[in-house]
């Protein structure tokens, strides 16, 4: 990083001057990141990722450097990009490269089909920049760099935490323009904001002309923003209220269940598209389940909003790769819905199980990875529903106490990284592992996740 600032202690920093053109809907990006070769490894090349919601001819690359030196012999082969390094880059050595292209932001689809992509894209009232700037992909010891192709079912993203701290400019823009965003940030000047987030997965950010803001407070002194949309009338005041209290309630209890909420802000923006979204404290949810509140807390708006709020847990702080184990984020999100609706509406939690499980008459194994489907309903039912019954029926098995021990370690232990099975798992007590050995043999492929040491004869 350039000055000093509160994410330095961090091994990848990305610094971005991303200068937004409202009328064109088109980004001019600047990056810099520094890396700390954290790897133990000496490496020949970096590998970075556009995010698979950019398309091909969304980009224009227009010139890679490392440090000051140009480099040209890059290979920009789909959305990864390949940086070979003209001399090997030691352990605990730095590396700044410094990126500069073109976005031409899409126009949101109508349907869930493509309008769930929305998080990527503008529409009439909203500009969303969600994973929309490239990133060095994980490095993990004996596989290499961890990449996905992009999947149009659920996320295959794979983010290291790092500090992010972007400047967005925004020019030919009215005066009512807001931009929604994570962290510490500041209004520098009329067109320009400035956000700062550590041991974030990304940087994420939401611009529109129509937001009006509702604050509070959780409990625990966060502040908590919502961003709506739908500001005319009484009707959507009531559930932008109601999300902004479920999002506040959410993070209360998710705080004393799984430990502090990793960020200062919690930012709620209402999306214009059909669907949740996580990111690193912001998140979407989509305007129809504003619009279609029917004043109760048994409906999308309330389920929704917990379970976007829950993934700064299950995500944000302890990431995970969202391709190969889709489970570890969404199952929890998912179960996290019913702690939510057990603690605040105990009389609703039949409701819930009914309504958002079984209903769907969930199977399969809860292991899968997201190429093990092809459409949002079966990925859904198997991942995040059988996977909340998963999680319900270990509960059971190891009594509430063990089980909530159990998520608040793996959330300590594995904050800031990246979990895989066995993290989640091996979390457990070794004895609560051997008791609850059935259940992993009835929901996952792969029953047997943590080897254990050879038992003492
Ligand atoms: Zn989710």
């Amino acid at each position: 990083m350039s000055d000093a600032h509160a994410c330095s202690a961090s091994n990848i920093a990305y610094e971005i001057e991303a200068t937004l053109d409202w009328p064109g809907q088109s980004l001019a990006v600047e990056q810099t990141l520094t890396f700390l070769n954290d790897t133990g490894h000496s490496l020949d090349t970096l590998v970075l990722a556009f995010p698979g919601t950019v398309a091909p001819e969304e980009l224009t690359l227009k010139r890679i450097a490392l440090g000051d030196s140009a480099l040209r012999d890059y290979i920009l082969n789909g959305q990864q990009l390949v940086l070979p390094l003209p001399s090997p880059l030691p352990p605990a050595e730095v590396v700044q490269v410094k990126l500069r292209f073109d976005l031409s932001i899409p126009p949101i689809r109508s349907g869930y089909r493509h309008g769930h992509l929305g998080y990527w894209g503008y529409s009439a009232r909203q500009t969303n920049l969600g994973l929309w700037f490239p990133q060095l992909l994980p490095y993990k010891e004996g596989n290499g760099w961890t990449w996905h192709q992009f999947w149009p079912v659920g996320e295959t993203n794979v983010s290291r935490a790092a500090s992010y701290r972007v400047t967005l400019r925004v020019q030919g823009a009215p005066d009512t323009l807001r931009v929604a965003g994570p962290g510490a940030f500041v209004r520098s000047s009329a067109d320009t904001w400035r956000f700062e987030l550590c041991g974030s997965r990304e940087l994420s950010l939401s611009i529109s002309d129509q937001f009006s803001l509702l604050t509070t407070t959780s409990s625990g002194s966060i502040p908590v923003e919502l961003f709506l949309l739908s500001s005319g009338d009484e009707g959507a005041m009531r559930a932008a209220r109601h999300a902004l209290q479920v999002a506040t309630d959410a993070l209360d209890l998710f705080e004393k269940r799984f430990g502090p909420f990793p960020f200062d802000r919690l930012v709620v923006v209402e999306g214009d598209f059909p669907d949740g979204m996580e990111f690193s404290g912001l998140v979407f949810v989509s305007e129809a389940w504003f619009r279609t509140w029917q004043g109760v807390p048994n409906d999308w708006l309330t389920l929704i909003t917990a379970h976007e709020v829950a993934h700064q847990w299950w995500y944000a702080a302890v990431g995970n790769d969202q391709a190969a184990a889709p489970y570890l984020d969404e199952a929890l999100a998912t179960y996290s819905e019913l702690l939510f609706i057990e603690h605040y509406h105990p009389e609703l939690v039949e409701w819930w199980w009914a309504f958002r499980v079984n209903a769907h008459t969930p199977s399969g194994q809860v292991d899968l990875p997201v190429t093990a489907f092809d459409a949002p309903r079966p990925y859904i039912n198997t991942v995040y529903l059988q996977g909340a019954r998963m999680l319900g029926d270990l509960r059971l098995a190891m009594g509430d106490e063990a089980f909530f021990a159990w998520l608040a370690h793996y959330a300590e232990t594995m904050r800031g990284e990246i979990a895989e099975p066995a993290d989640f798992w091996g979390a457990m007590s070794a004895d609560a592992y051997a008791l609850t050995a059935p259940i992993r043999q009835r929901y996952l492929a792969e029953a047997s996740v943590v080897s254990l040491p050879d038992a003492i004869p």
